[in-house]
């Protein structure tokens, strides 16, 4: 747990933050699963290249638990402790990737990529002028999303470039 002034110059919503980022950590396990089992059913044109970009984002998303877990804890927060929990608290869901078709794995991964940019959004602005810290922590992470959505989307341009030739 932080020292006590690093917890004073957070404001007074200490409990509605540390919930928030425990949405957020619901949120990044669903995803890093969805990608990381995306990476290995994918099937289809490209899907060598699919599967390399859903793995990478994989172990990114893991990251972003990584992150939001430590802050948790800082904040003196208990973060989530049990997978059914994810399931309770999370903004984004978690779309199964029943069907391996490499563009349906792309579309279902986009989908989950602009609810998280939306989440991370919603989430600076209640940060801002109450906690800088963790304000700058979701700025990391909702780089990381915008770049994530960019690079399913060229993905599929890159699809739909060569079917046309
Ligand atoms: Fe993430
Ligand atoms: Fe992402
Ligand atoms: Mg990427």
């Amino acid at each position: 747990m932080m020292g006590t002034k690093g917890r004073e110059i957070v404001g007074k919503d200490l409990d509605q933050i540390i919930e928030s980022l425990n949405k957020a950590l619901a949120d990044e396990w669903l995803a890093y699963y969805q990608y990381w089992i995306g990476s290995k059913v994918a099937r289809g044109p490209m899907s060598g290249a699919v599967a390399a970009e859903l793995s990478e984002h994989a172990s990114e998303e893991l990251d972003h638990a990584e992150k939001l877990t430590k802050r948790i804890i800082q904040l003196g927060g208990t973060p989530i402790l049990k997978p059914e929990d994810w399931y309770k608290l999370t903004n984004c869901g978690y779309d199964t990737p029943e069907n391996p078709d490499v563009k349906v794995l792309l579309d279902q991964n986009i989908r989950g990529e602009r609810c998280a940019i939306g989440v991370y959004n919603k989430m600076l602005e209640e940060l801002k002028d109450v906690d800088p810290i963790t304000y700058h922590i979701i700025l990391e992470i909702l780089e990381d999303e915008v770049e994530h959505e960019e690079d399913l989307e060229n993905l599929k341009e890159d699809m739909d470039m060569m079917n046309r030739k």
